[in-house]
């Protein structure tokens, strides 16, 4: 006799475009038994967050959507933040997710209790689920640069991620911290619409320019008249940025070839003092590869100033750098990034027998094939350790993640199993190809960047995309300890 499906509790944290992506597809498996916790009052995540003038995705966005939910009024190749944070409201709202979500809900700690997970949040409840999923986002714990006086300083001072939108910059002086792809954005977007511009950097980033042109109503039409040809639009795209990205982590002719166009892309730069400043030591691709359409011409804008002294601190007035120099500013722009290794810290997660995940943790962030970590039954991670979260689309992992604990959960409405957790093991052995790969790629050619976790290994994929979607698309028993169902 066969048993009717049970009814999984299924916590999500997160309304961000991951806790979306699980929401929508759990939805569509016929589940409707979660919640999503969502510290703030709109969904969104990241699309939510960084509201700073320039905003876009510099992935195609034909590409940077869900594959059950096209957009085809999308607006540009590379359409801009406002449009996606839209996009994703819509998402979460046709899919039913949205009615799921519990909004200003802070979760502190999810503890296993020997059968479920019990999640706690800041307003003291606490409720028990069977399975947990961190859809907490990657690039959300915004990094404030250590510079000496920078409380000190007069006027307003910002990070790229908050936003002050009821400061007027069209007549003041700005100082903008930062040239990775926000402040590239940033600097895009205002230099010729403030008083004057100061960008300071400390390192160069290679950046590829490219146009960034807007879709036709023609083309709008299409795509909503056929939607084979929407989803023919996204595999073009898709398989592009596939077969680019291995052949651009290693050696070969196109790395030579992505080099060659980044130089002779900064030749469009006709000042040589300014070229030099603008040219990195580190191979093009060693930190994420920036793509704008604009940056070449705003940094030679007049009214921008590209200064790479280093800072020595911040006075009232402004920015001191290490020559002595005062460059007086009005406003502060903070583009320096994210803490990018904390993953759903700073919630307390506590396993069996009382290990915690900082515990577990503690020489480094590791996951089981980016998605589950042992010691931590029924809890499913997107966007975790070696996730292939560079120039790639993370609506796309996403999808791959959110598959892989659907089948999980599957199989446990199956009663196939009541707990699972990849074993130590598995991990190591993921963890052994991983640590194979890594030397090989263009990560580990020397440079910085926000993808190096604090043993100065890179915590990305080193591997095509499509090698992870092949990974999570199987599951493998023997990599899992189980407990079986009650009879
Ligand atoms: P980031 O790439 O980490 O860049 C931070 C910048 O701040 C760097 O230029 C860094 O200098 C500088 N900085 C940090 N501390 C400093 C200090 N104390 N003094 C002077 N400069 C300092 O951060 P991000 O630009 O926000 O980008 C983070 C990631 O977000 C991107 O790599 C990307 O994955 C994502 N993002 C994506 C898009 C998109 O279009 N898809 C757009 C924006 C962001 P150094 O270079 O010397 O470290």
């Amino acid at each position: 006799m066969t048993r009717a499906p049970r009814d999984p509790r299924i916590a999500i944290v997160g309304a961000g475009m991951s806790g979306i992506c699980m929401g929508a597809m759990l939805k569509r498996a016929g589940i409707d038994t979660f919640v999503v916790f969502e510290k703030a009052a709109r969904v969104g995540g990241t699309w939510r967050e960084n509201t700073y003038p320039g905003i876009a995705c510099d992935v195609p966005s034909r590409f940077y959507q869900f594959t059950f939910a096209p957009n085809p009024d999308w607006t540009h190749r590379y359409s801009p933040g406002a449009e996606i944070w839209a996009y994703f409201e819509r998402v979460a709202a046709d899919t039913g997710v949205a009615e799921r979500i519990r909004f200003s809900t802070t979760i502190t700690e999810a503890r296993w209790t020997g059968t479920a997970w019990a999640v706690s949040a800041s307003d003291g409840t606490c409720e028990e689920f069977d399975f947990l999923v961190s859809a907490t986002g990657i690039l959300h714990h915004p990094a404030y640069p250590r510079i000496e006086g920078l409380e000190t300083f007069a006027g307003p001072a910002f990070h790229s991620a908050r936003w002050d939108h009821d400061v007027d910059l069209s007549d003041k002086r700005v100082a903008l911290i930062g040239t990775g792809s926000t402040g590239v954005q940033i600097l895009g977007d205002l230099a010729g619409k403030v008083d004057r511009l100061l960008l300071l950097q400390r390192t160069p980033h290679w950046v590829v320019h490219l146009a960034n042109p807007a879709f036709s109503e023609f083309t709008r039409r299409l795509h909503g008249r056929f939607p084979a040809y929407d989803r023919f639009s996204y595999h073009v795209n898709r398989k592009i940025i596939e077969a680019l990205s291995p052949a651009l982590l290693h050696p070969g002719r196109t790395r030579r070839f992505l080099t060659w166009l980044t130089k002779r892309q900064l030749s469009r730069v006709t000042d040589p003092d300014l070229r030099a400043a603008l040219t990195p030591d580190s191979a093009p691709m060693c930190r994420r590869l920036i793509i704008s359409p604009t940056y070449y011409d705003a940094v030679q804008h007049p009214d921008v100033e590209v200064i790479t002294t280093p800072i020595a601190r911040i006075e009232p007035a402004g920015v001191v750098t290490t020559d002595g120099t005062l460059h007086p500013v009005d406003v502060l722009v903070l583009a320096t990034g994210f803490d990018a290794h904390a993953y759903l810290r700073p919630i307390n997660l506590i396993g069996p027998g009382g290990l915690t995940l900082d515990e577990v943790w503690a020489d480094g962030p590791r996951a089981y094939q980016t998605v589950a970590v042992p010691g931590f039954p029924n809890f499913f991670m997107f966007m975790g350790p070696n996730s292939p979260v560079g120039n790639y689309a993370l609506t796309a992992i996403a999808e791959t993640q959110a598959g892989y604990a659907l089948t999980w959960i599957a199989r446990w409405r199956r009663q196939e199993f009541e707990s699972a957790m990849p074993t130590a093991e598995a991990t190591d052995r993921f963890y052994v190809g991983v640590d194979e790969a890594l030397p090989d790629t263009v990560w580990a050619t020397g440079c910085t960047s926000w993808y190096l976790g604090a043993n100065g290994k890179p915590e990305l994929f080193p591997w095509a995309p499509e090698r992870h979607r092949v990974l999570l698309g199987r599951i493998d028993d023997g990599d899992f300890v189980m407990t079986s169902a009650a009879s």
